[in-house]
């Protein structure tokens, strides 16, 4: 046994130590946001190699994201740098997904797969979903797609088989539901295509019909760890109890505050109910929160305090006070952008890198205004989310050529190109040969097209038999089809098929897939089609594709690919008859296929150099930014509810809130605007309550801001009316500073500086916590400046005498004798006037 001499060890307090070194057996850490979660499960992987001896390969982690793994990976080949270099790389961190699709490729036949599956994406799935209600004739809507979608990924995250959909169905539509999920599942086995439920469900199936597989998987990884444990769903609980069978080493870690996936079939109950599914479980807590100030942490826990059924956790900083947390109001929601891009801009000319920096949203919509404003003020930004490169129309197409050249079953991307670009298969052709894959040893979109091409369909059974009437009018359409084809889709389908054809051959006779796709895109003319169909995006989609190249090479010199090639290729019997399935290009492009259907929206793809983060707060979980901008923070636009009166759904929005403050180290800027257009029409909003349930003094109001402390106020009182929205009384600090300086601060105009705020500590604070009906003297109208000697009354100094004045009008800064607390210097419109 090694001995560990690193002194990480000693970078962690006592309960992460507690939790890194604890030796065996189940262990749950339920701890609050920023408290080391992640970074115990990456010591304890490390501690497990470097201290217990397990070997790398005999350690599994599931992380959210691709890029949580990847980094995951990164920090435990650096903690074993000295000692065991290089190991990192070799212990297996995936997404669930990802791993369930590893699985399922090395047992293919076994989990009743061909070794040349696909993976269908969301979009695959929608068009194998409409396609089944189509060949079943069923008279339900379109639009009934993606309810239709929603319910069997729904199904398939609780683990649910059709049957077992088929026991839970108590009325008709259920039935019909559960029915509709058995013809998908047929439709994509013989598609040859499992969707990404599939990529977990098939896993358990597998595992169900083999248990001597799961313990062999069990056996294999010795020790079981998972991050973000609160919001996985039960398909992958009982994933993990699989993986966990032989020796119940299950680490996981997560917060229960943080659970944002409920609409993803994801339960919390997974991580409350942990203990009490496994009796000998160690817990941990941690308390003490290493990423944010205090500050930050008290406006997280203001908002997430008013959710009850809380697993109730204590969370503390040394990081006392911090900058203060900065509300701005646009006019507008364009002002709002504007605001966030000018304050990045004046901040990285001060220093700060653009990474720091992170603009989160509730929906990918909100971004462009954020795109538009920082790109007119030169700000460099990467979107996370949206559209994955792998979505885009121009990938999509090459893929799809790719996948139904070494998948001859995949009638969804056959059916994508047959005509793109056009070559004459119109729509109504393309509908009758898909109608005709219902015919018995039919059966594939490919299959279908080449009796089409036969010269003498006679060679085909149902053609030589020469009925006078085909069995079935499946038959009848085939028939007619084949016979009606007309001479340009004829030789539409004879050019798509050599197409195929000579992508196959390039399969068989090249190593490489660089040269096969390009050999591809000159056979097709790709790029000249792209010219012709939209000549403005062409460019824009040339160099995708370019990107997609680079992609490929990328990937094929990347040593994990070519692990991954290796395990498939091993697990693939010897005499596998299939010379297509077994070349090493197929193997190659299987893998780089599988990965480009994994790739997720918040994998940051492609994304490289200095440049601030744009994502939902959705794609937020785990990761941290020294600057965040919570944007949006309006009533309808966040919390955004479908049902107002869904105390579930707003419990989720709060935590959502949580989330996206809790990722803020040392600023933290929450954002709304006035009026925001929603479908090109203005709507005046109203703000957020999670802005007003963040107590006042935490808050400072940018100047600029177009509501001023009056609408906080305001919106504040109304609050207080209702007893629903029980709002903590205003304090006010037992000390003050001076009254914050009008004159000092920039005009709206002029650049605004965050750094004008760290050094004059304004007392926005005091001014801001103040007494509703502070807010009213800001109303009172503005006397002449002759003032010396007046009386005058401020709500937190009490009353005073003017004993100088400088500047005119409502930003004049008075010096006032005020008896209770000495000499202050005032803002003339904090006064109110007595006389
Ligand atoms: P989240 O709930 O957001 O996923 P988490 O609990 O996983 O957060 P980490 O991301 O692991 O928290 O840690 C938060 C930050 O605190 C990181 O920057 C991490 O490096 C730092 N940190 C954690 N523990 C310590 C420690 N003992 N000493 C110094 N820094 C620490
Ligand atoms: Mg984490």
């Amino acid at each position: 046994m090694m001995t560990m001499t690193q002194d990480w060890l000693n970078h962690l307090n006592n309960a992460q130590r507690q939790a890194v070194t604890h030796p065996a057996g189940p262990l749950l850490v339920l701890a609050g946001a920023g408290s080391g979660k992640t970074r115990v499960l990456t010591h304890r992987i490390a501690y497990l190699i470097a201290e217990e001896g397990v070997a790398p390969h005999q350690i599994v982690a599931m992380t959210f994201t691709n890029k949580a793994a990847q980094e995951m990976r990164e920090r435990v080949d650096h903690l074993l740098e000295g000692q065991a270099p290089g190991q990192g790389s070799q212990v297996t961190i995936s997404t669930f997904h990802s791993l369930g699709a590893r699985i399922l490729r090395r047992h293919a036949p076994a989990a009743g797969l061909s070794w040349s599956f696909s993976i269908y994406d969301d979009a695959d799935q929608r068009r194998l979903i409409t396609r089944v209600l189509d060949e079943a004739g069923d008279e339900r809507a379109r639009a009934d797609v993606r309810r239709l979608q929603s319910y069997i990924d729904a199904c398939k995250n609780r683990g649910w088989t059709p049957d077992q959909a088929h026991e839970h169905a108590h009325d008709a539509r259920a039935e019909a539901d559960a029915e509709l999920y058995a013809h998908y599942q047929r439709a994509l086995a013989q598609a040859g295509a499992v969707d990404f439920g599939d990529l977990i469900l098939g896993v358990l199936s597998l595992f169900r019909n083999h248990p001597q597989l799961a313990r062999q998987y069990s056996s294999r990884w010795q020790h079981v760890l998972v991050d973000e444990f609160q919001d996985t769903n039960p398909a992958q609980y009982e994933f993990l109890d699989h993986l966990t069978s032989v020796h119940n080493n299950l680490t996981v870690v997560g917060d229960d505050d943080q659970a944002i996936y409920r609409w993803r079939g994801a339960t919390v109950a997974n991580i409350l109910g942990f203990e009490d599914a496994n009796e000998s479980a160690a817990r941990v807590k941690l308390e003490q929160n290493y990423r944010s100030t205090s500050l930050i942490l008290e406006a997280a826990n203001d908002v997430i305090a008013r959710n009850d059924r809380r697993h109730a956790k204590k969370l503390w900083t040394e990081r006392q006070g911090g900058e203060p947390i900065v509300a701005f109001t646009g006019a507008d929601d364009r002002e709002e952008a504007a605001y966030v891009a000018e304050t990045i801009f004046d901040m990285t000319r001060q220093g700060a890198d653009y990474d720091d920096f992170a603009i989160f949203y509730r929906t990918n919509a909100q971004g462009r205004l954020f795109e538009e404003q920082l790109r007119s003020w030169g700000v460099p930004y990467r979107i996370v989310g949206g559209l994955s490169f792998y979505a885009r129309e121009e990938i999509k197409d090459l893929l799809a050529y790719l996948r139904c050249a070494l998948n001859p079953n995949d009638d969804v991307a056959t059916a994508r190109v047959i005509n793109t670009p056009r070559r004459g298969v119109g729509k109504t052709t393309l509908e009758k040969l898909a109608q005709a894959t219902s015919v018995q040893g039919v059966e594939s979109l490919q299959n279908a097209l080449l009796l089409a091409l036969e010269d003498r369909p006679a060679q085909n059974d149902l053609f030589a038999t020469r009925r006078p009437r085909p069995r079935n009018p499946a038959e009848r359409m085939l028939v007619e089809t084949v016979e009606e084809l007309s001479g340009v889709s004829r030789r539409g389908i004879q050019e798509f098929w050599e197409i195929l054809q000579a992508t196959r051959d390039d399969l068989l006779h090249y190593e490489e897939l660089t040269p096969i796709l390009e050999r591809l895109i000159e056979r097709i003319s790709y790029f000249e089609h792209l010219e012709r169909t939209d000549s403005e995006s062409a460019e824009d989609r040339i160099r995708n594709v370019g990107e997609l190249l680079s992609a490929i090479e990328e990937f094929e010199r990347d040593p994990n690919s070519i692990a991954l090639i290796e395990a498939v290729q091993e697990a693939m019997p010897d005499d596998l008859d299939d010379l297509l399935t077994t070349a090493p290009a197929s193997l190659r492009l299987r893998a780089f296929l599988d990965r480009s259907a994994l790739v997720q929206s918040t994998d940051q793809e492609g994304a490289s150099g200095q440049a601030v983060t744009m994502m939902t707060i959705h794609g937020s979980k785990g990761l941290e930014f020294r600057t965040v901008f919570v944007a949006g923070l309006e009533e309808e636009t966040f919390p955004s509810l479908r049902d107002q009166n869904d105390a579930e759904e707003l419990a989720e929005e709060r935590r959502l809130a949580y989330v996206a403050i809790t990722r803020a180290r040392d600023r933290l800027y929450l954002t709304n605007a006035r009026r925001r257009r929603v479908y090109g029409q203005f709507k005046d909003t109203v703000p957020s309550r999670f802005l007003l349930d963040i107590a006042p003094e935490r808050l400072i109001i940018d100047p600029r801001s177009a509501a001023k402390e009056l609408d906080y106020a305001r919106d504040r009182r109304q609050r207080l009316g209702h007893p629903s929205h029980e709002f903590p009384a205003p304090q006010i600090p037992a000390q003050h500073s001076p009254g914050f300086d009008f004159n000092q601060a920039p005009a709206a105009d002029e650049a605004f500086s965050q750094e004008s705020f760290a050094q004059e500590q304004p007392d926005w604070e005091s001014n801001f916590s103040q007494t509703p009906d502070a807010w009213d003297v800001r109303t009172t109208p503005t006397g002449d400046d002759q003032l010396i000697g007046a009386t005058v009354s401020h709500t937190k100094f009490g009353i005073g005498e003017v004993v100088a004045i400088s500047g005119q009008g409502d930003k004049a800064r008075l010096t006032i004798d005020f008896p209770a607390v000495g000499q202050q210097t005032v803002i003339r419109k904090f006064l109110k006037i007595l006389g």
